[in-house]
């Protein structure tokens, strides 16, 4: 814990004094600056140290503890502004536009989170300044101190955070999104990595998964990278997009971005309506000079003061360039939510959300490579094909909304994490829709704690009785393109992925076992207990006797007496493809308590 009350301890080095106005401020030397960049990232302790100490010098700054690790670390937002706020609430309707900088998620990667004290240093003493009347910048220092203490990728529990976007089972990412993000709602949020290809010093990218919404894409790509790019190229280094290139046995030289699951922070940043930005620094043993035309060595000893400089250009070019460009970026983002309200809403437009895509060439561009056959350290400039465009292979068309029974409950707090809008049925309904039967179901893949499910589904047209007590997920709101991602079965992050409907779909043991039988699902089932949200929503709706395992057995009985229908099991997430009068209620968060669940 670091005590509110700074102390100086000696391990902060004041360089210099500046009076500024009547503020009583000094310049501080952020961390990284006073060891000469030389000792790598700065850890946890002289960190908030400096945090604190440059909070107690400004007022322009105010810092928001967020949540605690599990090592008893806190977590905290500093809030930038001029004049100073503490809340949205301080942002009237004509506001600001807010830029959210997120550091460390990956615990040994680090230039980002040093750059980012210089960053705020500069914005309350230094030339940046005047931004702040045109800014807020939000600012995590390290959203993974625990990781970063010991350089681990991961957090404590041993998540990789950077992947955990959908589920949110780490306490730090949980917080981030429904105590920042579902506050704040910033326009922009940008991740600082460790990663990339030599010789840049910086490289980037915005989402391209074909589900987000297209102009917010397009203004991320080419309106604000584009800057970011000429502000390297100002200083001297140059930029490229993540992650690198090679050579193909043909000889073609190929430039490839990271995949572009929404359990990634930028890529779900974007369909959640953010413009989510992916900032990865590269080992920096060489930079291109010249306007993007020589490439020297760097000396070891100053890889990572370049390494910090990189970041500092790129985070303040995004600052930068909400200041001046903030209407634009208000109005693209608003329209954008407005656009996914709208698609929802028209239940026959027959817009297309994308269940598949694939990768492909967008343009040819000269970009440097290793030499082939050259030595170590020799680079040349080729031109090759840069893969920075993803395409839709398979479409389905956008439903009016989704329907889900009560025993789906325990799905709901997850929604609700996310913002997205849920509506519980007061009187039964009887209504056509379209119904998954998975028909192979696998789940080959271990990660973080869940075998990764796949379905391959075929669709039927059904009518149902829902009962009241039912969930009505309407695809009208902002967050319509993140929802269907999540409640489509057959895309690669979706609900059924990370194993919440494994109650429900019969489970192939790992690696190729026998299919349990519904006596161990309702045994599983059992020993898992009934959650709290299932009870708690079935007390709101007088469906207490309803115990969970028994109504997922019953959905299991029903699929079953219906030989007619398509073989295959019942996915309980029913498509309503057209407008229909439902009498229902807005869910208020049943786990409203569950918000500080990982606080002692
Ligand atoms: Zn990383």
């Amino acid at each position: 814990m670091v005590p509110r009350i700074f102390k100086v301890t000696g391990i902060l080095c004041i360089a210099f004094v500046l009076a500024v106005g009547s503020l009583n401020a000094q310049w501080l030397e952020a961390p990284a600056e006073s060891r000469s960049y030389q000792q790598g990232g700065t850890l946890y302790e002289p960190l908030m140290e400096f945090v604190y100490e440059l909070e107690s010098r400004t007022e322009l700054m105010n810092v928001q503890k967020v949540t605690e690790t599990l090592m008893g670390r806190d977590v905290v937002l500093c809030i930038l502004s001029n004049p100073p706020i503490f809340s949205p609430a301080d942002i009237d309707k004509t506001g600001k536009p807010v830029v959210l900088l997120v550091q460390n998620v990956h615990g040994s990667e680090v230039a980002g989170k040093d750059a980012s004290m210089e960053l705020m240093r500069d914005l309350v003493f230094g030339d940046l300044r005047p931004l702040l009347d045109k800014v807020v910048v939000l600012n995590v220092p390290t959203i993974n101190p625990d990781g970063a203490e010991v350089r681990r990728r991961t957090n404590e529990q041993g998540f990789d955070m950077n992947r955990d976007y959908i589920k949110l089972e780490s306490q730090e990412i949980y917080s981030l999104i429904t105590k920042i993000i579902n506050i704040w709602h910033p326009d922009i949020h940008l991740d600082s990595h460790h990663g990339g290809a030599v010789p840049y010093t910086l490289t980037f990218q915005t989402n391209m998964n074909p589900a987000g919404d297209k102009e917010l894409m397009r203004f991320g790509n080419e309106e604000i990278l584009s800057r970011v790019r000429a502000a390297l190229r100002a200083e001297d280094y140059d930029g490229f997009w993540y992650s690198g290139g090679r050579r193909g046995a043909d000889g073609v030289a190929t430039w490839t971005p990271t995949s572009v699951e929404p359990r990634k922070q930028h890529v779900y940043s974007t369909l959640a309506n953010m413009i989510g930005f992916l900032y990865e620094t590269p080992g920096n043993s060489y930079r291109v000079i010249n306007n993007g035309t020589e490439v020297v060595e760097i000396p070891r000893e100053e890889r990572y003061k370049h390494q910090v400089r990189g970041q500092y250009i790129g985070q303040r070019e995004l600052v930068k360039f909400a200041a001046e460009r903030g209407d634009d970026l208000k109005r693209v983002i608003g329209e954008a939510k407005m656009r996914a309200i709208e698609l929802g809403n028209n239940d026959s437009d027959n817009d297309q959300i994308p269940i598949e895509y694939e990768r492909v060439s967008k343009f040819e561009e000269d970009f440097w490579l290793r030499k082939e056959g050259g030595e170590p350290g020799e680079y040349e400039l080729v031109r090759g094909e840069v893969h920075t465009l993803f395409v839709p292979t398979r479409t389905t068309t956008r439903p009016w909304g989704y329907h889900m029974p009560p025993q789906l409950a325990e799905v709901i707090p997850v929604l609700m994490d996310h913002e997205i809008t849920v509506k519980q049925l007061t009187e039964p309904a009887e209504v056509e829709v379209e119904v998954y039967y998975a028909q192979d179901i696998t789940h080959d893949e271990y990660f973080q704690g869940h075998y990764l499910t796949r379905v391959t589904a075929v669709k039927d047209t059904q009518t149902v009785q829902f009962p009241a007590g039912s969930f009505f997920v309407p695809t009208g709101q902002q967050k319509s393109n993140f929802l269907c991602y999540l409640l489509e079965p057959e895309t690669n992050d979706n609900l059924v992925t990370w194993e919440y409907l494994n109650d429900f779909l019969s489970i192939r043991a790992p690696r190729g076992g026998e299919p349990r039988e519904m006596g161990e699902l309702v045994r599983v089932v059992g020993a898992r207990g009934v959650r709290d949200t299932t009870l708690l929503v079935g007390v709101r709706t007088g469906v207490r006797d309803t115990t969970f395992f028994i109504q997922a057995r019953r959905i299991a009985e029903v699929t079953q007496e219906r030989p007619q229908r398509p073989s295959g099991q019942l996915i309980p997430i029913y498509r309503l493809m057209k407008k229909t009068n439902l009498k229902g209620v807005l869910v208020q968060s049943p786990n409203e308590y569950d918000k500080n669940r990982y606080i002692k």
